[in-house]
């Protein structure tokens, strides 16, 4: 019921404190250690509720304890981790959140998303990131310039997976986790929030997660 027993590294615990979080929220409790233990997980979490501490946090730890491996002189970008997200709020927000938790470390984190020019957020992502975060229109422009692949991918997150579904975006994120080259289910760690759990979510999970978890709060 601390964050200090949760194993988390210590850079991390640090940016958590500064940013006032002073235990874990019940998402959080029940998230990271089974994310830690290196499970697949679907969460039926609102927004509110910190799921976004809940998945950055562990993901991050793990990426630490793994060693990064800097891409930053290659032509081609290997984020090891990709986050998708519905909207553009969303999207800046985990970005935001991913670069307050891994301040002081050598994560480095870039945003994309629509409705304003790709040429700023190229850029960035031509300067190397150990984690992307998305909305899925944007990710597929960006993947389709074949500057970033998704080879090295560890960790994928879908967050809030209903919304994206509501909103169309269910071949995008198909295409995405499909056709880059994104290692298979079961060499990769797959995370997924969703408010609700119906029968397209469930669908979705049982594509793209491996022996899973279910967790609702
Ligand atoms: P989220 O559900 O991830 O959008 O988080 C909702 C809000 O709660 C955000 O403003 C977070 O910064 C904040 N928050 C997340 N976890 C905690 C925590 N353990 N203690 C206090 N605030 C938190």
């Amino acid at each position: 019921n601390s964050f200090d027993e949760a194993g988390l590294y210590d850079a991390f615990l640090k940016n958590v404190r500064k940013a006032g979080f002073e235990k874990p929220t019940p998402v959080q409790k029940f998230s990271i250690p089974i994310i830690m233990a290196g499970r697949d997980l679907m969460a039926c979490a609102q927004t509110g509720s910190g799921k976004t501490a809940a998945f950055l946090l562990p993901v991050l730890t793990g990426m630490m304890k793994s060693g990064l491996s800097s891409s930053q002189f290659s032509t081609v970008q290997e984020p090891q981790a990709l986050v998708v997200a519905p909207t553009r709020e969303l999207a800046l927000q985990i970005f935001m959140d991913a670069r307050k938790f891994a301040h002081g470390t050598m994560l480095r984190s870039v945003v994309v998303y629509g409705g304003t020019s790709v040429g700023y957020q190229m850029r960035q992502l031509e300067q190397g990131t150990h984690i992307l975060v998305g909305t899925p229109g944007r990710l597929l422009d960006v993947l389709g310039k074949q500057k970033v692949s998704l080879e090295k991918i560890k960790y994928l997150i879908l967050d809030e997976a209903d919304r994206m579904l509501d909103m169309g975006f269910g071949p995008e994120v198909r295409k995405i986790v499909e056709d880059f080259g994104m290692p298979p289910k079961n060499e990769r760690q797959t995370l997924m929030f969703s408010a609700t759990f119906p029968e397209e979510i469930q669908k979705l999970a049982a594509e793209f997660l491996n022996d899973y978890l279910f967790l609702s709060v």
